[in-house]
């Protein structure tokens, strides 16, 4: 088994990611089981792939271990592609409140708008990088539409709201068991693109 950090604190990634590794020769540590008082690294890149790579590359450093990183977000077209970026906070709350406070919003955010341009997608970067500064990247995106009222219990964020694309019964992603969300999900493509990337990184 090779063990690779994952510069996270989401344990709802760090369980996605743990759940899409199984069955590979990898394993996925995050930095609180390594050390206490890890700083957060300030996430202020312009798009999903410069914040993961800058996540990947300072704790990649810091630890000297091989790290991936996922940014990932809600682009909703309405909003013109927000919360993107700042999916985690769009509605300024932090912490457990968070993920209610930001459904709330998007709601809010929302109303009036008809079913036909409530289309979004989640998007996923994702970033592995050596502790000698070697970067690889990969993307993955998921197509839906957002809900008017929270429907189901499961994934996290803004699950209960994101009607999958094509569902036959127009199931929110929280009303999909783990293997089916992450056989489709944004992070499931980028991880599965990632891993010979991973590969070929270990070997040179
Ligand atoms: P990050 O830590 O800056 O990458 O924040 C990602 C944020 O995007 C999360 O806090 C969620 O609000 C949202 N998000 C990303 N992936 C998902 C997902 O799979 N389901 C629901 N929300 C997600």
């Amino acid at each position: 088994m090779t063990e690779v950090l994952l510069a996270t604190r989401n344990r709802h990634k760090l369980r996605e990611i743990r759940e899409i590794l199984e069955g590979t020769r990898f394993s996925v540590i995050s930095p609180d089981e390594l050390a206490e008082g890890v700083p957060d690294v300030v996430e202020d890149g312009d798009t999903f792939r410069a914040n993961a790579d800058k996540k990947a590359r300072t704790l990649a450093q810091m630890f000297d271990r091989i790290t991936i990183a996922d940014d990932s977000g809600l682009e909703v077209d309405a909003l013109g592609g927000a919360p993107g970026v700042h999916s985690a906070r769009f509605s300024g709350v932090d912490g457990a409140d968070a993920d209610e406070a930001n459904n709330d919003k998007l709601i809010a955010s929302l109303d009036g708008v008809p079913d036909a341009k409530r289309t979004a997608r989640y998007r996923c970067a994702l970033a592995i990088v050596t502790p000698d500064g070697r970067a690889r990247y990969t993307d993955g995106t998921c197509e839906g539409s957002i809900g008017y009222a929270r429907i189901g219990e499961g994934g996290f964020g803004y699950d209960p709201l994101f009607r999958v694309a094509g569902d036959p019964e127009g199931r929110t992603m929280a009303l999909y068991s783990p293997d089916e969300k992450n056989a489709i999900s944004h992070r499931g493509k980028a991880l599965l693109e990632l891993l010979p990337l991973l590969e070929s990184l270990l070997e040179s």
